[in-house]
């Protein structure tokens, strides 16, 4: 059978903060259904990747594509709505928000690349018309849109309920309420909330403890088997040999080797470089 598309194609990506170089020159793809890891000492460009190809930052040159279209320039925002989704090294949630609040949130951006109404950016005037008419539908739900907040309820505690019992009892308790690791899994669920085209993963078993990490890994494998195409960036090498495609290994903002799990497990310069044997 053909081999899927690639998602994500990045070619020739560069950022440098002052003298630094922090991502320099760095090229590779993921295909339909892939997790693909980022991994490297600290320093070696792997959150600055992620925040470039989430939109947070923008590369100094080279090329990032979804699905073959340009998004580089693209704003944060706009390329949630084109279907990447990410989650932060130390958990980002809304802290006085419920659980289940934090992660409808997530599906806001996945609203708005099928939203009723169009953008009207360019007409200053009428850029209003589509917010009052979202005013009057949130003041007097018609049934359709009473319809959808039901669904919407539906879909945010099946993102719940992939955590087995540590959310979903938790869903009306406000986040910052929440132990670190379930603010850690709330992020993700939000995050899976959007039916993301493209998750991208910045250490979520950071902090965590053995057990919890051994979670992650279910978490992750179930995503797998469910044909999400990631890149997750983790420190922890074991779970990443576990449940990558193929890992790409940074030094210095260059990728120094990439491979599947087996061929970086013995490449010299991953050995030396990496795992420090
Ligand atoms: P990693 O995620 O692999 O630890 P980073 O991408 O965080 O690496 O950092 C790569 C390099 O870029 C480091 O030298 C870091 O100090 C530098 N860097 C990252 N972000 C910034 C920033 N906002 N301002 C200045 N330097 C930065």
């Amino acid at each position: 059978p053909p081999r899927p598309a690639p998602v994500l194609e990045v070619a020739g990506l560069a950022r440098s903060f002052g003298a630094v170089r922090a991502v320099a020159g760095v090229s590779f793809q993921v295909r339909q259904g892939d997790v693909v890891s980022l991994i490297g000492p600290n320093g070696s460009g792997k959150t600055t990747t992620l925040n470039l190809l989430g939109g947070l930052l923008t590369p100094d040159s080279g090329e990032i594509r979804l699905h073959g279209r340009r998004i580089e320039r693209l704003p944060a925002e706009r390329r949630a709505e084109l279907g990447i989704a990410r989650t932060f090294q130390n958990g980002r949630v809304f802290a006085s928000l419920p659980v289940a609040d934090n992660v409808q949130v997530g599906q806001y951006a996945k609203l708005r690349r099928t939203r009723p109404f169009p953008r009207l950016r360019h007409l200053p005037v009428l850029r209003w018309i589509p917010l009052l008419a979202e005013l009057l539908l949130a003041l007097v739900p018609p049934p359709a849109v009473r319809r959808e907040q039901s669904e919407a309820a539906a879909r945010t505690e099946a993102q719940l309920a992939r955590f087995g019992t540590r959310l979903l009892p938790r869903a009306d308790h406000r986040a910052h309420t929440l132990s670190y690791a379930n603010r850690r899994r709330t992020e993700i669920a939000r995050a899976l909330a959007l039916e993301p085209t493209l998750l991208l993963l910045d250490e979520p078993t950071a902090g965590m403890n053995q057990t919890e990490t051994a979670e992650v890994l279910e978490q992750l494998l179930a995503l797998k088997a469910e044909g999400q195409t990631t890149v997750l960036v983790e420190h922890k090498i074991d779970l990443v040999l576990a449940v990558s495609d193929r890992v790409i290994v940074m030094d210095e903002g260059q990728v120094i080797a990439a491979g599947t799990p087996a061929e970086v497990r013995d490449d010299e310069r991953v050995v030396e470089a990496y795992l420090g044997r």
